[in-house]
């Protein structure tokens, strides 16, 4: 790339590994993090590191122009849907308005490229499973709506202006760097795999099932979860494309293409400890929906890349390394 790519978010957990991956390709990189969840050791050595928010926006055109950024990475934002339905005004701030001072700011100083955290929590509950990129994004929560928000205004202002963009959709995101460099660090984890290795690693008691009278085989939650490096991979993949391919943008689902319930995850966790996770089972969590698979054929078809992770139990031993080395840490 003809300049350098700012990463929002890079001391987060998708973000930090984002950074990795784009230095490993040869990438020059800036991040712009507030460190309010991430950590300034989660950001590589090689990149440069400013701390603030997307939405001060002397600091970002500063940084932009200063670093001669050509393309952003937007990941800084807050992710965890049940947050969301008790405090929506904060996703639609920390998500939405701040993501509108962020592209404003990218089309005033020139920025050519701009891709896009977003979320299978877009869609709601679809019609069908899995569920590919036309079919309707209705949201059951405030966080998928603050992110399909920021969509449409991507949709809207690629129009107007010389920028193109891909959203890539999320599944559900998880693991580690497999060399140990990074991964999920926040305290206060809401996310099935996260929660479990803590759990196997002795940090909390007990897991609970959130639900076992969903429409699904055994009744829990479905999810497709995603390695967080193949996740990464894909950032970089995208930023290729639109580099290669500049009036066109893209809507991509990122997933493998395959559910798994939380009970398969928990006993994948067994699997890889040889230990039993004590499972309580609980209500239903507000806002989450019974199924989400990725219909991935997409991003497989347009961006060069491949999944390499595509195996639970490796998502898994990675997470549990994660942890481990995490908690030798503190
Ligand atoms: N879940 C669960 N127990 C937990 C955390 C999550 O049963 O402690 C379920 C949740 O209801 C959903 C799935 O695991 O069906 C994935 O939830 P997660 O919070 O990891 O991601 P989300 O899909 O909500 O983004």
């Amino acid at each position: 790339l003809d300049g350098a790519v700012l990463v929002t978010g890079g001391a987060g957990y998708i973000g930090s590994h984002a950074v990795l991956a784009l230095l490993d390709a040869g990438h020059r990189v800036v991040v712009i993090d507030n460190l309010t969840t991430g950590f300034a050791w989660a950001v590589d050595r090689r990149a440069t590191l400013i701390q603030g928010n997307i939405e001060d926006d002397g600091l970002v055109r500063a940084a932009l122009r200063d670093h001669d950024v050509r393309a952003i990475m937007h990941f800084a934002g807050s992710i965890i849907v049940p947050e969301s339905v008790t405090d929506p005004l904060k996703y639609y701030r920390n998500n939405t308005v701040a993501s509108r001072a962020l592209l404003e700011s990218a089309v005033v100083c020139g920025v050519r490229h701009f891709i896009f955290s977003s979320t299978a929590a877009t869609y709601g509950t679809p019609e069908k499973v899995p569920v590919s990129e036309g079919d309707p994004t209705v949201p059951i929560n405030p966080y998928g709506t603050s992110k399909l928000m920021t969509e449409i205004m991507l949709r809207d202002v690629a129009a107007a202006h010389p920028i193109n963009y891909c959203a890539l959709r999320y599944f559900n995101v998880a693991g580690a760097d497999p060399e140990g460099r990074t991964g999920q660090s926040t305290a206060g984890a809401t996310h099935l795999i996260k929660i479990a290795v803590e759990a196997a690693t002795g940090k909390r008691e007990t897991v609970g099932v959130f639900g076992t009278d969903y429409d699904t085989p055994d009744g829990t939650g479905v999810r497709d979860y995603i390695h967080v490096s193949d996740l990464a991979a894909a950032h970089v993949a995208a930023l290729d494309l639109l580099v290669a391919q500049p009036a066109r943008s893209h809507v991509l689902n990122a997933g493998y293409g395959r559910g798994f319930s939380v009970l398969e995850v928990l006993d994948a966790v067994d699997r890889v400890t040889n230990m039993k996770l004590e499972r309580v089972v609980q209500g239903r969590r507000p806002g989450d929906a019974g199924a989400l698979v990725a219909d991935n054929r997409a991003i497989l078809a347009t961006l060069d890349w491949k999944p390499a992770r595509d195996d639970l139990d490796m998502i898994v031993r990675d997470a549990l390394a994660w942890e481990r080395a995490l908690q030798q840490r503190s």
